[in-house]
């Protein structure tokens, strides 16, 4: 019997994993499209017909309700929930789904509309509620949180016996020719780079603690294989708090993400008159969100896609323990914008999110990857999701390094 499968969400991610499912058609079967707005369901639609021959079917829904939700899964009769909406929808979406004994999977952990916090708390506190509806829900299928968490378990299964110290390195040297725009959704990107920054690290004691920055206030140089040297700056990275408990031996755990100078002037900017707030304030007896109103005003993400040229690479560098020797290894995949434009009509970004997240839906429904409850990405065997990376478009590269070599460069 053929998979009928769900998406959520039309934006820049929705469009690529709806383009890659129509692509893997004997996997995922019957596939809808559904998210808050039809005609953007319904553009999708027509190019990945066009492109791929494949139908999809659209349907409308508000994802913030659980009713609308559980409507719109029993209709379709789908066997899996993809959830590439908002991280503000993550909680209705897996409700709706225990509800429907459907699983579930998204790429970004639940965030509260008022308050930003990156952590999965609420979400691993539905791993109870999954077992009992026997359901699997797979968190953080995309790029980083995602394949960033496999490449360490592939790290840890071939290459390793103890890993010290990951620093997952996220480099986009994409050029979209505006002096600012963000390359996915603008509120969640915002909030994220304007975050006080975090990493882990044990103490003398071998007690694990995480360490609190002022944003942007660590920047080291790192040398990206096919781009270069770039800016790196320390944030706080949801996949890290799974890492911590995942990971044999691990030690310390950092996030570095590129951003050029214009990229971090403006945000500055923004930041210094309010346009980054989250509360609401009051204009002229309206109610208004500055970060909202703020979305509104900068490029669509989606728009960026056919302007964007240049690279991404994301990859993660680890050292440890192997044979009792010591060990350095450099795990990364380079993506091309305007390839990625050139097959699925967007940009890099949304394209290395996109891949991702139809591969953990692939492994799921071919069943494997398994379990009943809530997991991350690195509790399952890496191998199978690394050969299909290779295959779906994301070829990735390990660099074996001498033991103290870096790729650091400042
Ligand atoms: P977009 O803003 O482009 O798209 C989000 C989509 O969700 C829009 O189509 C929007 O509909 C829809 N949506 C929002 N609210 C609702 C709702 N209440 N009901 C139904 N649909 C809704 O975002 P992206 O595509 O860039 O990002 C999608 C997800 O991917 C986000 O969660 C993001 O955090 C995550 N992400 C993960 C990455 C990773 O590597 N792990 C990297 C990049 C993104 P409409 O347009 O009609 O408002």
């Amino acid at each position: 019997m053929s998979n009928k499968t769900l998406i959520i969400g039309a934006g820049g991610v929705g469009n690529v994993v709806a383009f890659k499912c129509a692509m893997n058609v004997e996997t995922f079967g019957e596939i809808t499209l559904a998210s808050r707005t039809l005609s953007k369901c319904d553009a999708i639609a027509a190019n990945v017909k066009k492109k791929t021959g494949v139908n999809l079917n659209t349907l409308k829904v508000d994802a913030d309700s659980i009713p609308e939700l559980i409507e719109v899964i029993k209709d379709t009769q789908a066997d899996m929930v993809i959830n590439v909406a908002l991280p503000y929808q993550d909680l209705t979406i897996m409700d709706a789904c225990t509800q429907c004994g459907v699983d579930y999977l998204d790429t970004a952990n639940y965030e509260h509309p008022d308050t930003a916090k990156f952590e999965y708390k609420e979400q691993w506190a539905r791993d109870d509620q999954f077992k009992e509806a026997n359901i699997m829900g797979l968190l953080g299928s995309g790029f980083d949180p995602g394949v960033t968490n496999v490449f360490c378990a592939y790290a840890q299964k071939h290459y390793f016996d103890e890993i010290h110290t990951i620093d997952i390195l996220d480099c986009n040297a994409g050029d979209h020719g505006y002096p600012f725009a963000t390359n996915f959704n603008p509120e969640i990107n915002l909030r994220e780079v304007s975050a006080k920054g975090r990493y882990w690290q044990k103490n003398d004691n071998g007690e694990g603690k995480w360490i609190e920055t002022n944003p942007m206030e660590i920047k080291q140089v790192w040398d990206y294989p096919e781009i270069g040297p770039k800016d790196s700056y320390l944030l706080y990275h949801e996949e890290m708090e799974s890492l911590v408990k995942h990971i044999k031996g691990l030690k310390r755990i950092r996030f570095f993400m590129t951003f050029g100078e214009s990229y971090l002037s403006h945000m500055k900017c923004l930041e210094n008159v309010g346009m980054l707030g989250i509360e609401e304030v009051e204009h002229k007896g309206m109610k208004i969100v500055p970060m909202e109103f703020l979305a509104t005003l900068l490029p669509d993400p989606a728009s960026l896609g056919p302007r964007t040229k240049g690279k991404t690479n994301i990859g993660i560098f680890a050292k440890g323990i192997k044979d009792g020797q010591k060990k350095t290894i450099y795990i990364y995949q380079v993506s091309d914008h305007e390839q990625c434009y050139a097959e699925v009509m967007s940009q890099g970004v949304s394209y290395t999110t996109g891949v991702p997240a139809m591969i953990g839906a692939k492994l799921l429904l071919e069943g494997k990857w398994q379990g009943k409850g809530v997991f991350n990405m690195e509790e399952f065997d890496p191998d199978p999701f690394m050969e299909e990376l290779n295959r779906q478009g994301l070829p990735w590269k390990v660099m074996e390094l001498d033991e103290d070599e870096d790729r650091r460069v400042d």
